[in-house]
């Protein structure tokens, strides 16, 4: 199969503009899972491994904004200044797969598979991140909670590349927790992102439905109470967060663990945040 290879990102705009059905490659830790399956026999592959302008992430203190780059693999975000703005983000690279899998897997991959299990996800969504694509048309930017319309399914056109993702810097605790069959190398089997931002309490939670689930009515419950919470009140918290969630049963687990697991890993993540040292 002809592999186009563009080496700006004004080439792989215009390559994707003349190719629409072209599969575009990343890292491929899914891509190529797929084709060594069969379930994608690509006709084109646009990789991106040599566009530069995917690669970097700023963070900008006079907007106290966070920009990282589609191709930026998970690796980077792990450990430095990148982690220290973005620590949820942080956490949940540190769970995805192996260290091959992280040096090779990117934040733009997460977001073109779309997988209501994307580790990233459920802190782009805490983060009201915004999803940054290109093609020959200009320029779009949009909410994630707009990006992500299924499971496996966004709101990208064929002939755009996402070229970013940008958040605010983190202003308040955060933490990203997930459960899945064993402790490393596993897909989540439910997950969730606090972050508490100095402009609210922000709750998101993955592998629970078709989507990334922002759970409004827990993070009101915590609104307005500052200051270190109760098991009463983590409860609620978590049983709020189940209330939100809509999981189905599947090969990875059962609905009602599903809807335990994240009654469980909110409220743990609330007591954590809010946990005097
Ligand atoms: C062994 C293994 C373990 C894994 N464990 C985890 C895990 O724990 N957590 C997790 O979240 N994921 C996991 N994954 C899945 C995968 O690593 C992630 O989804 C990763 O983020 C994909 O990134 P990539 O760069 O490899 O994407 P690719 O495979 O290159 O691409 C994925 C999809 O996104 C599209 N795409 C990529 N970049 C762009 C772009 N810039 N513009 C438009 N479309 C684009 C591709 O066309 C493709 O459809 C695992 C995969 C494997 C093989």
């Amino acid at each position: 199969m002809p592999v186009l290879i563009p080496r700006s990102l004004d080439v792989a705009v215009e390559m994707a503009s003349s190719h629409p059905d072209a599969h575009i490659l990343a890292g491929g830790t899914d891509l190529m899972v797929e084709v060594n399956f069969n379930h994608r026999k690509p006709e084109t592959v646009l990789a991106l491994r040599h566009v530069d302008e995917l690669r970097g992430w700023t963070i900008d203190a006079a907007t106290r904004t966070v920009h990282i780059g589609s191709a930026v693999p998970f690796s980077e975000m792990e450990h430095g200044a990148l982690s220290e703005a973005l620590p949820a983000l942080a956490e949940a690279a540190r769970t995805v797969g192996s260290p091959q899998i992280r040096a090779a897997g990117t934040i733009g991959g997460n977001l073109g598979t779309c997988s209501p299990a994307g580790d990233s996800l459920p802190v782009l969504a805490a983060m009201e991140a915004t999803v940054h694509l290109r093609s020959t048309s200009g320029e779009r930017a949009m909410p994630f909670a707009e990006f992500m319309t299924g499971p496996k399914r966004n709101a990208r056109r064929g002939d755009e590349i996402i070229t970013g993702v940008s958040m605010p810097i983190a202003d308040g605790w955060q933490g990203y927790a997930k459960v899945g069959v064993r402790n490393a190398m596993v897909i989540s089997v439910a997950s969730a992102c606090l972050a508490l931002q100095s402009t609210g309490p922000r709750l998101a939670l993955g592998s629970v439905g078709p989507v990334i689930i922002r759970c409004h009515d827990a993070e009101a419950l915590v609104a307005d109470r500052p200051g270190a919470v109760d098991a009463a009140l983590a409860a609620e918290f978590g049983r709020l967060a189940a209330a939100a969630s809509s999981p189905i049963d599947d090969h990875r687990s059962t609905a009602a663990y599903r809807r335990h697991a994240v009654s469980v890993l909110a409220g743990r993540l609330l007591q954590r945040g809010t946990a005097r040292p």
